[in-house]
């Protein structure tokens, strides 16, 4: 540890330009000081404290040159749980609670009161319809003659491409390549199993190293090695239609007593509120997206357990679907283009690891690739949890009363009187 005139001396040397403040690790070596120093400089430079951002579990020596560059600390978020969630998955059998990382009050309460209601119905069954990663880098060429020639090669030389990307990765499997021209443009989407791992890294390197054996055989450019047809962390109807990471449903068919003393309201009213909120409300509003909140489930899940929080944007659209069953309601939630993993990224973080062990799916499945499944199997059968509840808050008028009690203190002042 540095004497505190060592830190002073450290911290005036980056005041005054002589190390850089992204330098700290390699000067020091050893990112836990260099943490320390990036913040001191902070508070002198800008007279603040940073009291509560040095708090954290966290082994800087283990995450930078992984997860962050030139880091100060960390932020938290509080965390809730909701459950038990009965599941009927291929992968998920059985009750799971579900660690939720929001400063939304009233959220975790309401994901918990779906999960009662789901459970007390028989649980949600739920399936994987669909499980790959993509990367589809821009090549460019002359003319549509030698778009349509780059297209043939790849087509014939598909095995040797395979092997070249293969040789990047043990888990990453490349399964297809889908072309796409627009004029002398030509994208070509990387198709990869990439077992338990989310895998845009895993895929993105694998490619790459396809992309020079395509430049090098043909001595065509390969003008980005994302061309935007992945897609990754933008909105799309390409996700939409053809998936990406799981494509996963979940349903359950709620009793109608239970939808009445659980939900407070009545199967005939949540389909109304669906059909005419999430599907044509959606559609008025020209929505790619048809529900009522699936990023607030998405996104608590994946901060609470280092998911790539800006794939929200993907992983939580999707349709709700309810109808009549007899007196009973049936719902689904249709997630086409959820990407998680349970190996890599933020999931190797302390505390976003052990919410990952609540549900029983950190690191390797067994065989590979199981883990990453079950886990998208808990995410969609939260999210149904999640729009089950707020539907009946909706037709049952409860909404704002919820998030006045919930949101703004009020819950603590009722129950002091
Ligand atoms: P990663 O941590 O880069 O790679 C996963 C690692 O886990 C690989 O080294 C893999 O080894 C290993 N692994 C061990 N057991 C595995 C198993 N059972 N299944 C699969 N892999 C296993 O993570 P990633 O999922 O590829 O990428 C996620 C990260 O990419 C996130 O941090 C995200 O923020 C970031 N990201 C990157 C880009 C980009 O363009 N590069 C874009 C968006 C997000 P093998 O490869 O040898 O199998």
């Amino acid at each position: 540890m540095m004497s505190s005139k060592e830190l002073e001396n450290i911290v005036n040397k980056v005041l005054s330009g002589e190390i850089k403040l992204h330098e700290l690790d390699k000067v020091l070596e050893n990112s836990n000081i260099a943490v320390l120093v990036r913040r001191l400089v902070l508070e002198k430079m800008l007279n603040i404290q940073l009291a509560n951002i040095g708090f954290t579990t966290i082994e800087w020596n283990k995450v930078v040159g992984r997860n962050i560059e030139n880091p100060i600390g960390a932020v938290q978020v509080p965390l809730g749980i909701a459950g038990p969630l009965k599941i009927l998955g291929d992968y998920a059998k059985g009750e799971f609670y579900i660690p939720l990382a929001t400063t939304e009050g009233a959220l975790v309460a309401s994901i918990n009161r779906g999960c009662k209601a789901i459970t007390l119905s028989g649980g949600a069954k739920v399936k994987i319809l669909n499980d790959f990663m993509s990367r589809a880098p821009l090549f460019k060429t002359s003319s549509i003659e030698e778009a349509i020639k780059l297209i043939k090669w790849v087509k014939e030389h598909f095995e040797e491409i395979k092997a070249e990307a293969e040789s990047t990765t043990r888990h990453g499997k490349l399964l297809r390549i889908d072309p796409f021209i627009v004029g002398n443009n030509v994208w070509l989407r990387f198709i990869y199993s990439t077992g338990d791992a989310m895998g845009m890294n895993m895929v993105t390197i694998a490619t790459d190293k396809v992309c020079k054996y395509i430049e090098n055989n043909l001595g065509l450019k390969c003008l980005s090695l994302s061309g935007n047809l992945c897609v990754d962390k933008k909105p799309s109807l390409m996700n939409m239609l053809f998936g990406r990471g799981k494509t996963v449903i979940a349903e359950a068919i709620i009793k109608k007593d239970v939808v009445k003393e659980v939900l407070k309201t009545t199967p005939k009213n949540i389909v109304e509120v669906n059909t005419r909120k999430n599907l044509l409300g959606s559609a008025r509003a020209g929505s790619l997206s048809f529900n009522a909140h699936y990023a607030n489930i998405v996104a608590a899940i994946f901060i609470a357990t280092g998911q790539d929080a800006a794939q929200v944007v993907e992983s939580s659209m999707g349709y709700t679907w309810a109808e009549l069953v007899g007196e009973d309601l049936y719902i689904s939630v249709t997630l086409p283009s959820l990407e998680v993993g349970t190996v890599g990224g933020g999931t190797r973080l302390p505390t976003q690891r052990e919410a990952l062990q609540i549900m029983g799916v950190y690191g390797s499945g067994n065989p590979p690739g199981t883990n990453a499944k079950k886990f998208a199997e808990i995410v969609a059968a939260a999210v149904l949890a999640g729009e089950l509840s707020l539907l009946a808050a909706l037709s049952a008028g409860h909404l704002a009363e919820a998030h006045k009690r919930l949101g703004r203190g009020m819950f603590k002042k009722t129950r002091r009187k």
